[in-house]
C-alpha cells in the first residue's frame, strides 16, 4: 500500500510537471500571438496614420487646446480663494474710502452695469464659474488698470478708459471683455494660490495658512501675500510671472471668444498696450504696462492662437445643441 502510494505521488507529480510545461508553452503561445495582434494593430494604426492622418491630428490638436486645463499642485482650495479675494477687495475700498477715492460712483453706475453684464458673460464660460465674480469700478484717473483677485473680485480704475493715456475704447465691449477675460483667467487659473503654494515650500506651511485665511489670522498670512501682491503703494494688484502672463493670454482669449466677443479685439488691445509702454514713465508702477510688460510679442502671440479661440467657441456651441439649449439653427455669434 505504501509502494502504490509512493508510486501515485510519483506519477502525480509527473503529471503536474506536464501539466505546468503545458500551460507555460500555451500561455507564451498565446502572448505571441498577443504580440502578433498587438504588431499587426500597429500596423493597422501606422497604416491608418499615413493614409488618413485627420483623426489623429484632431486629438493631438483637441490635446493641445485643452493643456492648460492639466492640473496643478495648489495647497489652497476654492473657499480659501473667495476669502482671500474677499478680504482684499474689503482692505482696498476700505484704503480708498479713506483717501476719499469714489468707489463705485453713481456717474459710472451704467457703465459698471455694462461691465457687470461682460463679467457675468465671461465666467459663465470660465473654468470656474461658481466663484462669486463681482466688479467695482475705482474713480482714479491716474491709474491704467484693472485687476481680477482670488476668487473673482474685479477692480477696475476709470484711467483704464482715458482717451490719451488709457488702453481702452470705453464704447467696445470687446475691447473690455479682452482685458477682462484676461484678468479673470489669472483668477481661474489659480495663479495667486499657486504662487503662495509654491512659496510655502510643497505646501508645508500651506495647510497652516490655508486653516489661517479662513480663521482670519496669522503673521505668515501678511509675509504670503507681500510676496504675491504688489503692496506698499496701497494698491493690491497681484503680481504674476511672464509663465502665468502667457498662460492668462491665452486663457483670456479662450474666454472672450467663447462669450461671443470678438477675439481679433484682444490682439488690437496689446499692439497698442506695446505702443503706449513706450510713453509710460519709468517709476510707474501702477500701470497695466508696468504689470503687463507688451513688446509687441503678446499680440503676436496671441494671433496665433485666434485658430484655437474659434475650435473652443465651435465646440462650445456645439455642447450647446446636443444640451438643448441652443437651436441648431441658430446663427452662430
Ligand atoms: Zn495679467
Amino acid at each position: 500500500m505504501i509502494l502504490k502510494d509512493r508510486n501515485d505521488i510519483k506519477w502525480q507529480n509527473l503529471l503536474l510537471v506536464l501539466w505546468g510545461c503545458a500551460l507555460i508553452f500555451f500561455s507564451k503561445g498565446v502572448n505571441a500571438e498577443q504580440n502578433n495582434d498587438k504588431t499587426s494593430s500597429q500596423a493597422i494604426s501606422q497604416k491608418s496614420v499615413t493614409e488618413a492622418p485627420k483623426p489623429l491630428e484632431a486629438t493631438r490638436h483637441k490635446e493641445k487646446l485643452w493643456a492648460y486645463k492639466r492640473k496643478h499642485f495648489n495647497t489652497y482650495n476654492l473657499k480659501d480663494e473667495m476669502e482671500i479675494g474677499r478680504r482684499y477687495m474689503n482692505q482696498q475700498i476700505g484704503e480708498f474710502h479713506d483717501k476719499k477715492v469714489p468707489v463705485d460712483p453713481v456717474e459710472w453706475q451704467p457703465i459698471q452695469k455694462r461691465i457687470d453684464g461682460i463679467v457675468k458673460k465671461l465666467s459663465a464660460v470660465s473654468d470656474i464659474p461658481q466663484f462669486k465674480y463681482e466688479v467695482h469700478i475705482f474713480d482714479k484717473k491716474d491709474i491704467v488698470n484693472a485687476y481680477c483677485l482670488p476668487g473673482g473680485k474685479i477692480g477696475v480704475f476709470t484711467g483704464l478708459f482715458d482717451e490719451k493715456k488709457g488702453l481702452i475704447d470705453l464704447k467696445s465691449d470687446d475691447e473690455i471683455a479682452a482685458v477682462l477675460g484676461h484678468e479673470i483667467a489669472h483668477a481661474t487659473m489659480r495663479h495667486v494660490t499657486r504662487r503662495m503654494t509654491t512659496y510655502n515650500g510643497l505646501g508645508v506651511l500651506g495647510s497652516v495658512l490655508s486653516a489661517g485665511v479662513t480663521q482670519g489670522a496669522g503673521d505668515n498670512w501678511g509675509y504670503m501675500t507681500e510676496q504675491v501682491f504688489n503692496v506698499g503703494t496701497s494698491l493690491y494688484f497681484p503680481s504674476y510671472s511672464r509663465k502665468f502672463e502667457k498662460e492668462a493670454d491665452r486663457v483670456g482669449l479662450y474666454y472672450m471668444t467663447k462669450a461671443g466677443y470678438n477675439p481679433q479685439s484682444a490682439v488690437e488691445v496689446w499692439q497698442r498696450a506695446s505702443e503706449r509702454a513706450k510713453n509710460k514713465s519709468k517709476d510707474d508702477k501702477t500701470s497695466f504696462f508696468d504689470s503687463h510688460p507688451a513688446s509687441g510679442e503678446r499680440a503676436k502671440d496671441l494671433r496665433g492662437y485666434l485658430p484655437d479661440a474659434e475650435s473652443i467657441k465651435k465646440e462650445a456651441r456645439l455642447r450647446q445643441i446636443i444640451r438643448g439649449e441652443i437651436d441648431e439653427s441658430a446663427p452662430e455669434k
